[in-house]
């Protein structure tokens, strides 16, 4: 087979064409594009899945708008502690990260980890040090910082609530304030199918606004954010962690397509549409399959999300 498909997401949530500019717009569309560039030329020059994967993310780090990597959101102490995972969908190895800070690349270090250690998952100071060790690159807190993530964090300090990236709820509750507050920005992810018939998942965040300190979202647990394997299909989640875990959300959709024998996109439906709605589980996922198909759903008012393939699609996607 020498198929390859891509697909990518920056986050769903309350993300409304009405609170949009035409130059933001035009922001987030350019910085998916560019995701799918760094990934699909991978997959076109016939590299790995994972290769893919890691490529379009590390994009998406990199890029301020998303709420991953450089543009991570702050929790409820003002620091900024990242979540990140990848799976491998040929050999089900798996690495992730969590409560990470001062790495540029969290999903990296989910790979190296991978790669490079005999465990699936590191937290805090220790995958800071291991980072360090295998040369990974750093950051200093002005890195991370922009205005506007702080004054979204602002606008819920002191509060219990912790928020979606997009749906930042604000200590005055009017319908004024609430219009004011910036619903935007995102999680971000990557599955791939590459020529080799592999696929490929990694999920990257900065988790939730507000989030207690040590609060660990969906993203880095394996079977929650993030899933692949060849026999069914690669998942990348994004919205809101606590339902994801509790519903075990990307592995579900694995088990709905090995035990019920349903297609990807069957799959997709029913954990979004209905087991996560029936929890308040608001948010999306990206999957793909070994056979290159490819599927993006979401319960939210939007998701950024993106798609190219070797049969010509190429696609970008913000609302419904
Ligand atoms: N799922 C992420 C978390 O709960 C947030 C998001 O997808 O925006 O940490």
């Amino acid at each position: 087979m020498s198929i390859y498909t891509l697909v990518i997401h920056g986050g769903a949530g309350t993300i409304l064409k009405t609170d949009m500019t035409d130059e933001k717009e035009l922001a987030y569309h350019t910085a998916l594009e560019n995701a799918l560039d760094n990934g699909s030329e991978v997959l076109a020059k016939g590299g790995t899945a994972v290769e893919a994967v890691r490529a379009a993310t590390v994009s998406l780090e990199d890029n301020i708008l998303f709420n991953a990597g450089r543009g991570s959101v702050f929790g409820k102490d003002g620091s900024q502690e990242m979540d990140a995972s990848i799976m491998d969908g040929k050999t089900t190895m798996a690495g992730a990260v969590s409560a990470v800070q001062h790495i540029r690349n969290p999903v990296e270090l989910a790979y190296a980890i991978m790669t490079k250690s005999q465990h699936v998952m590191l937290n805090g100071k220790g995958a800071y040090d291991f980072a360090v060790l295998n040369g990974l690159k750093t950051e200093s807190d002005e890195y991370f910082f922009s205005e506007f993530r702080h004054n979204q964090w602002k606008q819920m300090q002191g509060s219990d609530e912790a928020a979606l990236d997009h749906n930042v709820i604000v200590k005055d509750n009017s319908s004024s304030a609430k219009a004011t507050a910036d619903k935007k920005f995102g999680t971000v992810g990557a599955v791939a199918l590459d020529v080799h018939g592999n696929i490929a998942a990694a999920t990257s965040t900065g988790g939730m606004t507000n989030k207690q300190f040590g609060r660990v979202g969906d993203s880095p647990i394996i079977g929650a954010g993030t899933y692949a394997n060849n026999k069914t299909c690669a998942i990348s989640c994004t919205g809101h962690g606590e339902p994801f875990i509790r519903a075990v959300t990307a592995y579900d959709v694995s088990c709905l397509m090995e035990y019920k024998g349903l297609s990807l996109e069957q799959a997709m439906n029913i954990v979004v549409h209905d087991k996560l709605m029936k929890i308040d589980g608001e948010g999306g996922m990206i999957g793909v399959d070994a056979k290159g198909n490819a599927a993006m759903v979401f319960n939210s008012e939007g998701m950024y999300r993106g798609m190219r393939n070797s049969e010509g699609i190429n696609e970008v996607k913000i609302y419904k």
